[in-house]
């Protein structure tokens, strides 16, 4: 680890979100989604330290392979199911729970022969509109999957649209279509993502599917990570590799669209969009140099990015810079850059090394 550029992340900060989650459903079991990496922060170490957790999700049989063999025991849900018959042994090996969203996976159940002790996730699109059996086809669905020789349980689930603003209506339509279709029912249940763990208490059944707020970040419009409660996991950072005092008129970076409006110093940071930094933020983009907000300035090139340091005048070589985490929320960074937290946290790349903070 020569080059600074690092991501920090807090044991401690994850394992508060996750008790953040059972303080806001308490009868619920949790269901920690750790796809993609665990967002970025790395599946492995996510899985171990959410160890309380009564189950995970990810979106792969590679992804619950790796799990397993790291010998991590709970349910495993893969929240895409099966794209192909071949895969069905490796998941009975690894005791996956696949979702079944759609006919042909029903019909490749029905034809795997000599398998059995599938758990299975039945999908319902409850208002969505992306994976699912319809309302209306779903018992037969479920039918089906009773009188499929390979599958031993069903649970039931259904994700939400729009659950991260409190104010839409349509949240509240898709739980009561949920709860109307398996009224009555002995059987498992899950609907809630972070935004409805901590929005929609109605949602919240069986089994809640957190994401993002393990990490961090903020589920809900128009409320700040901190404000919710939680605590962000990653601190990307990395160090200032040069300043420069510049004079009026001249320009910075790429493109040179960038152009000092008087004499000033200009500091390099070694972070770019080959880290995962996005090249869409803007100048006026928020950097912590030595714990002070410095506006990002120029375009982000893929191993650097500049910075006005007119507020820092005595920022030197080697002093630290935070792109985003402690002190610098990430959902801040993501509005700038036109995207949301998930985007960034999943994006930075494999040369960043993660390194667990000791504090
Ligand atoms: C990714 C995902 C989640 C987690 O969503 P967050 O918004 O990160 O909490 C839950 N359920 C499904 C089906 C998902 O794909």
């Amino acid at each position: 680890m020569t080059r600074p550029a690092r991501a920090l992340l807090s044991a401690q900060a994850l394992r508060q979100n996750f008790e953040h989650v059972r303080a806001a459903a308490p009868g619920a079991k949790i269901m920690a989604v750790i796809k993609a990496n665990a967002y970025g922060h790395g599946m492995l170490w996510a899985a171990r330290l959410l160890r309380d957790a009564d189950g995970f999700a990810v979106a792969s049989v590679e992804e619950g392979a790796e799990l397993r063999g790291a010998h991590i025991a709970q349910p495993i849900c893969l929240l895409e199911g099966f794209f192909d018959p071949a895969e069905l042994p490796s998941i009975l090996e690894y005791r996956l729970a696949p979702v079944v969203h759609h006919a042909g996976q029903l019909t490749m159940l029905e034809q795997a022969a000599g398998l059995a002790g599938l758990d299975v996730w039945l999908k319902v699109d409850t208002g969505m509109h992306r994976l699912g059996f319809p309302v209306e086809l779903a018992a037969s669905a479920a039918a089906r999957l009773a009188a499929c020789p390979a599958v031993a349980g069903v649970r039931w689930l259904s994700h939400f649209a729009n659950a991260d603003n409190r104010f839409d209506t349509a949240t509240k339509h898709q739980i009561e279509r949920f709860l109307k279709l398996l009224d009555g029912l002995a059987v498992e249940r899950s609907l809630a993502n972070s935004a409805a763990v901590l929005a929609w208490p109605a949602s919240h059944l069986e089994w809640v599917r957190p994401g993002i707020m393990l990490y961090g970040g903020s589920p809900l419009i128009g409320h700040s990570a901190a404000e919710l409660g939680l605590k962000p996991v990653m601190t990307l950072q990395t160090r200032l590799i040069a300043v420069h005092q510049r004079n009026k008129g001249e320009a910075v970076g790429y493109g040179g669209d960038w152009i000092c409006p008087e004499d000033m110093p200009v500091g390099v940071a070694a972070i770019g969009y080959g880290d995962g930094y996005p090249r869409h933020a803007p100048p006026g983009t928020p950097v912590l140099v030595n714990g002070a907000r410095v506006p990002l300035i120029g375009r982000v090139s893929m191993d650097m990015i500049t910075v006005d340091l007119r507020s820092q005048p005595q920022a030197r070589v080697g002093d630290p810079v935070v792109l985003w985490g402690e002190g610098l929320p990430v959902d801040e960074i993501a509005a700038q850059a036109g995207t949301i937290s998930y985007e960034l946290l999943c994006c930075v790349t494999s040369r960043i090394p993660r390194v667990e903070s000791t504090t």
